[in-house]
């Protein structure tokens, strides 16, 4: 606190993101990163855009990140953003869609990022409770609101929602919009993407952190209608002309062309997800269902705090939130078969 701070900074209740450790040894299983690099693609491209170009501002509008998108989706670049991690794009979405005067709302168990969101902006919001399978039920969304924001799969839970009752929501709310948050889509979920057309009032924003192994290059998006999309333009282009850089431009527009990589490394962290969840079934573990790249665990047996230190002490961090409801579970992303093989051991002779 200082008489120098803008009088709302003091109020401000900021996000607080998993560890990121210094220590390599670690088995880092506690923000949902990609156990495999990047595409040989996009690290390509990335050393090309490292040259005498950089001493010129990035395209501003970023578009050919936009048409590799749009062509992945088939829409058109009018419907898509770019932005500086999906983090940056939904503050966007936060400021220019859902201050409206009456109450956003979200999951009671959801992405912590979003009471943040509405603290800096002075958005109300109320919360919808899960249902007691942790699943969101679009009936419980009846209700007058300035906005819905869900993650699809939800984060962190991992469960997902169908599309058909994102359509029903849709369908319900023509004069708020919706925005789902698919982080995780591309592990198991079904994009909402499709939907874009029919609906004018939806906006889907995805990342590259996850799905696409480029964390550290921090690049998101959102599809929607070109209203929507104008909206986040206007906020941007009145906040920061170039969030995203050249070698960041360069490495996201190659990812999303090299489909195979993609595929191909989204099918092996299911197939490790599918395996992780047999075993941790077999120790005890309720896992609920997951189309995420992490599993949601908790033992009837054992308490989650402790088995988290424990799991800590033998090198292997995972994710574990003192929340209402979800005290007693594990987050704990899928890694690598050798990470994921040492989080078992280091869970055996913690259950010991
Ligand atoms: C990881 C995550 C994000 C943020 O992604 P970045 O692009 O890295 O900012 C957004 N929403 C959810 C639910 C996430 O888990």
């Amino acid at each position: 606190m200082s008489k120098f701070w803008s009088p709302f900074v003091k109020d401000l209740v900021p996000y607080v993101p998993g560890e990121q450790p210094k220590l390599s040894r670690l088995v880092k299983l506690n923000t949902n990163e990609n156990p495999y690099g990047p595409s040989p693609l996009a690290l390509e491209a990335m050393r090309a855009a490292i040259g005498d170009e950089l001493r010129l501002y990035p395209d501003p509008n970023g578009e050919r990140l936009k048409q590799a998108v749009a062509d992945y989706y088939g829409v058109t670049p009018a419907q898509v953003f770019v932005g500086n991690g999906s983090d940056e794009v939904l503050a966007h979405a936060f400021h220019g869609l859902f201050q409206h005067g009456r109450p956003l709302l979200f999951p009671d168990v959801t992405y912590s990022f979003y009471p943040v969101y509405c603290g800096l902006y002075g958005i109300e919001y109320e919360t919808v409770a899960l249902n007691e399978q942790f699943e969101i039920d679009v009936a419980d969304y009846q209700r007058p609101n300035g906005g819905i924001i869900f993650p699809n799969p939800n984060a962190p839970t991992g469960c997902l929602l169908p599309l058909a009752a994102i359509e029903r929501l849709l369908a319900a709310n023509p004069d708020s919009v919706v925005l789902v948050d698919e982080a995780y889509v591309d592990f198991g979920g079904q994009t909402a993407i499709c939907l874009v057309d029919r609906y004018p009032n939806l906006l889907v924003t995805q990342t590259l952190s996850k799905s696409r192994s480029l964390a550290g290059l921090r690049v998101g998006l959102a599809v929607g209608h070109p209203d929507l999309i104008e909206a986040l333009e206007r906020i941007k282009n009145s906040f920061n002309s170039y969030p995203l850089d050249r070698i960041a431009l360069a490495g996201a527009t190659a990812a999303f062309e090299d489909r195979a990589y993609f595929e191909q490394t989204c099918r092996q962290v299911i197939e490790s997800r599918e395996a992780l969840v047999a075993r941790l079934q077999a120790y005890g573990f309720e896992v609920l269902p997951s189309a995420a790249n992490f599993v949601f665990a908790r033992h009837p047996a054992h308490d989650a705090a402790r088995l988290a230190a424990s799991l800590r002490e033998q090198g292997v961090i995972v994710r574990h939130f003192r929340q209402p409801r979800i005290e007693q579970f594990l987050r704990i992303t899928i890694g690598a078969p050798e990470q994921n093989q040492a989080l078992l051991e280091a869970l055996e002779s913690a259950l010991a």
